[in-house]
């Protein structure tokens, strides 16, 4: 059972067959996936989704997929955290940690978007899939074809931190190290998707691949006993998940199954790679392309596809958008690791450095709740951090020894 009409552009309107498109032949918009939410209303409840599995699956309806589930049957469901320790160090009365640094089975929220683009992919009959990606996407994308049995050719940038690419490369995907930064990557990619008929998770099968994001959403919601919470940060490289999440809220409203959300959505980026965050502060429609140089790679595109929909979300609800330099995207890492014992890679220090500007800020009041976005894991970017957090005490095997070194002195 389906329930997606079609596509529909963003900004014309105009619909479209259910197919490997992702740009409006008219107006050069974006295509979005179409549903009956008539229809869904009629059949999903709170209670049905909950006696569901513990995977992104369980809010399937709102899913572009035909036919039953075939990847990602373990992805989704994260933790979300209540960090006791964290609120009282940033003087907070109630903060959440939204938790996909452990997301299954490459500890990202991509893992969430890949899932939902392969099995589309395999609707649509490719046997090959492809991705352009600063990272999290390429280690997911290389997995789950792996998983699926397809075919995969993943490009990212040539400076990519060991982490991902041995990650990536596990897999055993082609892989192409392009050398140039994210956007340049993925302009060789889309001409590239245009020749060879590859599903190219992120430019052909789009519009099906970013509604992945809205899982994330979803289960904030859900987590939270089905309730949207006051404020949420976002990390911001495309300005997809942003937008997606915002989607979400809106959408369970529409369904019923939470109260109209009364959130504020907040853009993080860092200062090295901000062209969302400056459109947002100056007030601008009009997103400045920027050529990035920032520890946060996994953030560095400096063209996002939708930052003007990120920057549109954060004025509908309310929010704001602020940037973090590199060095305080590494005291947020060690803040989390310190207080909650979850090691996030870059984009989470900048997601946190960002909260805690606000709060100081006092954009973010401190008394109602707060979920933080982590998206990524910090084993995948140890370089960031590798020199900042000191040095094994090291002794030989001899208890005189340990004594003298290190519990004497
Ligand atoms: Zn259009």
């Amino acid at each position: 059972m389906s329930y997606v009409k079609g596509l529909k552009c963003k900004e014309c309107g105009r619909n479209y067959p259910k197919e490997a498109l992702y740009v409006c032949e008219y107006c050069f918009g974006p295509l979005e996936v179409d549903y009956d939410y008539e229809k869904i209303r009629k059949c999903l409840t709170r209670e049905i989704i909950a006696s569901r599995p513990k995977n992104l699956w369980r809010y399937r309806e709102l899913l572009p997929i035909d036919g039953e589930p075939t990847d990602g049957l373990n992805s989704g469901f994260t933790p979300l955290i209540r960090a006791k320790r964290l609120e009282k160090a940033l003087g907070v009365k109630e903060l959440y940690i939204k938790d996909d640094s452990v997301n299954h089975p490459t500890l990202s929220f991509k893992d969430r978007v890949v899932a939902i683009a392969l099995s589309k992919a395999k609707e649509f009959g490719f046997d090959t899939v492809a991705c352009a990606s600063t990272g999290n996407l390429a280690n997911s994308v290389a997995a789950q074809a792996a998983i699926a049995n397809l075919k995969s050719y993943i490009f990212i940038p040539a400076d990519l931190e060991r982490g991902k690419v041995i990650g990536t490369l596990i897999y055993k995907p082609v892989l192409v190290a392009v050398e140039g930064n994210y956007d340049q990557v993925n302009r060789l990619c889309s001409e590239i998707a245009t020749k060879h008929k590859w599903a190219f998770v992120n430019i052909n099968i789009r519009p099906y691949y970013a509604e992945g994001s809205k899982t994330y959403g979803y289960e904030i919601a859900e987590q939270l006993g089905w309730k949207a919470p006051k404020h949420i940060i976002s990390p911001c490289a495309g300005g997809s998940l942003i937008t997606k999440i915002w989607k979400s809220l809106k959408e369970f409203h529409k369904l019923g199954l939470i109260e109209k959300p009364n959130t504020k959505i907040y853009a993080a980026q860092a200062i090295g790679c901000c062209p969302i965050v400056t459109a947002v502060k100056e007030n601008s429609e009009i997103i400045k392309p920027v050529k990035p140089a920032t520890i946060a790679k996994s953030l560095a595109i400096g063209n996002p596809a939708d930052g003007v929909y990120a920057v549109g979300t954060v004025k509908e609800s309310g929010g704001w958008a602020e940037d973090v330099s590199d060095g305080e995207i590494v005291e947020a890492i060690k803040l989390l690791a310190t207080t909650e014992g979850i090691f996030t890679e870059t984009a989470g220090g900048v997601t946190l450095g960002v909260t805690k500007k606000l709060i100081e800020q006092g954009k973010i009041p401190k008394d109602e709740s707060i979920v933080v976005c982590i998206t990524g894991n910090g084993l995948k970017t140890q370089e960031a951090v590798a020199e900042e957090i000191g040095k094994p005490i090291k002794i030989k095997p001899n208890i005189a020894l340990f004594e003298e070194n290190v519990k004497g002195g």
